[in-house]
């Protein structure tokens, strides 16, 4: 008997490069990595991004490129999609056994992902040479349009439209299908087909969501990206169940990820912004799909007992003042019980007492409102702030 569920963890969820900066810090900076268990135990790895060395050394994979299987699919050859190759320490264990898939570029001709491997371990760019990673390597190219099965899974891929090609894949498990399509730019008849058959009815659509529509329609077009636009029309007119955006551009700070997952909420009901470390579970039946961050550092929430004094501005446009009770808080934010409804994205200062060496202190902080939960009946509202400084 296997397990009736897949679990679906995203280790990198960045574009084109990693980002080290604070105000990137909520949603990730790590290059795009993947990662799918299916119910029969299978293990596939989307895309080898800097988020592949975490997950690499994580204490907790006894089974890494052995039994059952690993098997890692690579979208296409841009640095953001391979750069964590040569940091997964797993390759270097020589009882591992690992199966690559990917496609044969024109640029690089047979064997390309091989090449990529050597080139990117070539004199004088890495300290050392490729063999030392001595975990046994197997190579598959495949196609567009190309179906085969692993274990109970049936795999497909598709044409994307991205300079140099791109290939989407479509992980269809006895728990639900994902589909995984980053590194598109609408706009291709052809291909805007190929990606609509690819993510026909998925229950987990991931798609590129690199840029607003405004940028997109100015000087990002032909840079081979989507915007969320793009995400929840595409979403709707295949019938996906859940849409994750994905791919958020280097220059979009959290707060941006913040208000373009918004707007997507406004055009899509079941939306998430992809954050690193987060995980959504498949197959159980007749629930609501939900993503959560276990042991991740935005779960690093703490029940707290502070009093404080919350500026704010309502709904309606007037400012408030209020006294409340801390009790939930994380390093990023905290959800605070008010009896004022603020306006969601509006400033709030939150002015808290906490212990100090010399007795309660003061601590400022200021913040905007991501979240609020009405509890009705109760006549307050739960609401989630996130603390920018
Ligand atoms: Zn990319
Ligand atoms: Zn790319």
């Amino acid at each position: 008997m296997t397990a009736p569920f897949a679990k679906l963890s995203f280790w990198g969820v960045r574009g084109s490069t990693p980002t080290v900066d604070p105000s990137t810090w909520r949603y990730g900076g790590n290059t795009p990595c993947l990662e799918l268990i299916a119910p029969d135990g299978t293990q596939f790895i989307l895309d080898c991004g800097t988020g592949l060395r975490m997950l690499g050394n994580r204490g907790s994979s006894p089974s890494m490129g052995r039994s059952p299987e690993t098997h890692i699919f690579v979208t296409h050859y841009h640095w953001d999609h391979i750069q964590g190759i040569p940091f997964f320490a797993p390759l270097y264990a020589e009882n591992n056994e690992f199966h690559f898939y990917s496609f044969r570029s024109k640029f690089l001709g047979r064997d390309s992902l091989k090449q990529v491997f050597e080139a990117q371990m070539a004199v004088p760019y890495f300290p050392v040479d490729m063999s030392a990673m001595s975990a046994k390597r197997k190579f598959k190219e495949v196609d567009g349009g190309e179906t085969f099965r692993i274990g109970e899974n049936e795999i497909t891929a598709g044409w994307l439209n991205h300079p140099q090609g791109c290939l989407g894949f479509r992980i269809e498990t006895p728990a639900g299908s994902v589909v995984y399509a980053t590194d598109n730019e609408p706009g291709d008849a052809k291909l805007d087909r190929s990606l609509r058959e690819l993510a026909a009815g998925a229950d987990i659509f991931i798609n590129d969501a690199q840029y607003t529509p405004e940028q997109l329609a100015g000087t990002r077009r032909g840079w081979g990206h989507s915007s969320w636009l793009d995400g929840t029309r595409i979403a709707r007119e295949v019938d996906a169940k859940t849409l994750v955006l994905f791919h958020h551009d280097p220059d979009s700070t959290d707060r941006t990820v913040d208000t373009i997952l918004k707007h997507a909420r406004e055009e899509f009901d079941s939306v998430f912004a992809a954050s690193e470390g987060m995980v959504i579970t498949l197959g159980s039946p007749g629930e609501r799909v939900e993503a959560h961050m276990p042991g991740s550092r935005t779960a690093l929430r703490r029940e707290a007992h502070f009093r404080a004094h919350v500026c704010g501005i309502t709904e309606g446009g007037h400012t408030f003042e209020e006294d409340t009770v801390v009790k939930d808080l994380s390093l990023q934010g905290a959800l605070i019980v008010l009896k004022n409804s603020p306006r969601l994205q509006s400033e709030l200062q939150v002015t808290m007492e906490t212990p100090g060496v010399n007795g309660v202190q003061q601590m400022q902080l200021r913040g905007y409102v991501v979240r609020i939960d009405d509890q009705t009946g109760k006549g307050q509202a739960a609401v989630g702030v996130v603390f920018t400084e």
